[in-house]
């Protein structure tokens, strides 16, 4: 399998080349240079296997210079009942992804496909861990280090820090705003005791944070000389890795491949709804792709109107729902790609527009109406929405959701299709935003046991200035 840029103007590569690094030479996004096809039969005989060994089945089509023995350990060493059973203890823990029906809708099944039960309780262990594993790989196979650098506002700081935590010939150096995150959050990440793991609170706002990523790593001689890395979510391999929980779903839906079934995804980089897109293109059969956002709808106005409008990160707004506050999706390029007829000029021109004027409008294309056949609908939840379905869900079934998941559900409910079952991801659970919880139900939300004393475990954290030399300072004393 060889992978290309987003922008037409980059050597292909193979799986194993682009895992470590981040965009193409031309500022492009990698993706492969074709879909493989599951056939229905295919699909059916996957009925039944373990999550590893279905990731396997998946995944080997993508990373074909992994050899399949080594690529079936660590799928079988990344996805375990063990490590994906932090937040429920329900006897379908083993599915990993486990799918719950909350009921039936107007006609319509509805059900949750829960993604958060991993070690920092939200999707992004579903990739995070198994890259771990896969860096871990590839250093040692290269004879390499990485010192990966990152800036966080909670999320993907903390999966990043779980999944690299004890990793041969990996550390780690995170920023996080001092005092502006959650403090279950600050909790979870700062509570990490392991040697390769640094966290450095900045006195600053994650803006300040990510300026600083930005300067370190346009230091091209620093970046070199101590092996600096990212872990962003435009890395492929997150991408492929979260192809495979929209194939459990669905087979944990359906029972024959002839069924359809649609997804509804809250979204905010684009990332988790982009591996529904590559499923879809598979030949996986979905419906429909409905991506949810909250008050920042970049990508609802794209998919209602045509237009694309990156925002500003000054009009971006910080919601309930604070991991879908984005001004530019990151992962969206790489369906306009696709949209585009894999044409790397014509994607390359589209976001060179959106970064001279700030987006694009295809509303008058013919390719907007083209775009009915990849299957996306769209939909766009606030604040008041949020605390309402938290509400509902909890008061009609018992159930209580985290607020992107409410985002999803709010979504879902506006697009449902009888006899189309409706699987909304769920991406995080409550605890991890237990105030605005608290603000819907007048009471706390649940935490699961392994997390009760969170808050009082000694923290391992560096305070520094919102310094560019101090932090690059700070790494030259603790590479080695
Ligand atoms: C990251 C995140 C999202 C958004 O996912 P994208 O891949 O950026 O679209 C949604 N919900 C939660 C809880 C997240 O952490």
């Amino acid at each position: 399998m060889r992978y290309q840029s987003t922008r037409g103007n980059s050597p292909q590569q193979s799986f194993l080349e682009i895992l470590l690094g981040g965009l193409a030479p031309d500022g492009g996004l990698y993706l492969p240079t074709e879909y493989p096809q599951v056939t229905e039969e295919q699909l059916d005989s996957w009925r039944g296997l373990s999550y590893a060994d279905l990731a396997y089945e998946v995944l080997s089509l993508y990373c074909d210079d992994i050899p399949e023995a080594d690529l079936r350990t660590l799928l079988r060493k990344t996805y375990t009942a063990q490590v994906y059973c932090n937040g429920r203890t329900e006897d379908n823990a083993q599915d990993i992804t486990p799918l719950h029906w909350l009921g039936e809708e107007q006609g319509t099944r509805i059900g949750l496909l829960s993604l958060s039960n991993g070690p920092t309780l939200a999707f992004k262990d579903m990739a995070m861990q198994l890259l771990g594993n896969l860096f871990e790989y590839a250093l040692k196979q290269k004879g390499q280090k990485l010192n990966i650098l990152g800036a966080t506002s909670g999320d993907t700081g903390s999966a990043a820090e779980y999944a690299m935590r004890g990793k041969e010939g990996v550390k780690v150096f995170m920023l996080s705003p001092r005092g502006k995150m959650s403090s279950f959050q600050s909790a979870q990440m700062y509570s990490l005791q392991d040697p390769n793991i640094f966290n450095l609170a900045v006195a600053g706002v994650f803006d300040d944070c990510q300026d600083i990523v930005k300067a370190v790593s346009n230091d091209h001689g620093f970046k070199a000389n101590y092996q600096i890395g990212t872990v962003n979510s435009i890395n492929w391999g997150r991408v492929v890795a979260q192809v495979v929980y929209y194939f459990q779903g669905y087979l944990l839906a359906t029972k024959s491949s002839t069924e359809k079934v649609s997804f509804t995804v809250p979204s905010g980089n684009f990332g988790n709804i982009c591996a529904g897109h590559i499923a879809r293109m598979m030949g996986l059969p979905i419906a429909h792709l409905i991506a949810a956002t909250n008050e920042n709808d970049v990508l609802d106005e794209f998919f209602r109107t045509g237009v694309y409008r990156a925002r500003k990160s000054a009009e971006t707004l910080h919601t309930s729902s604070p991991s879908m506050d984005i001004s530019k999706a990151s992962n969206f390029e790489r369906f306009v790609f696709d949209l585009m007829g894999q044409d790397g000029k014509a994607t390359a021109g589209m976001f060179k527009q959106v970064d001279e004027v700030g987006g694009f409008d295809i509303s008058k294309d013919s390719v907007f109406k083209e775009m009915a056949q990849y299957g996306f609908q769209s939909g766009r939840s606030t604040h008041e929405n949020r605390l309402e379905t938290i509400r509902n869900i909890d008061s009609q079934y018992g159930v209580m959701i985290d607020t992107h998941t409410a985002d999803g559900v709010k979504v879902a409910r506006e697009h449902l299709q009888s006899g189309i079952p409706m699987i909304v991801l769920e991406t995080a659970l409550p605890i991890k935003f237990e105030e605005t919880i608290e603000v819907a139900l007048g009471r706390p939300a649940e935490c699961p046991a392994a997390f009760k004393d969170i808050k009082s475990k000694p923290q391992r954290v560096e305070n520094i200035d919102a310094d560019v030399d101090q932090v690059k300072n700070f790494i030259t004393t603790h590479v080695n």
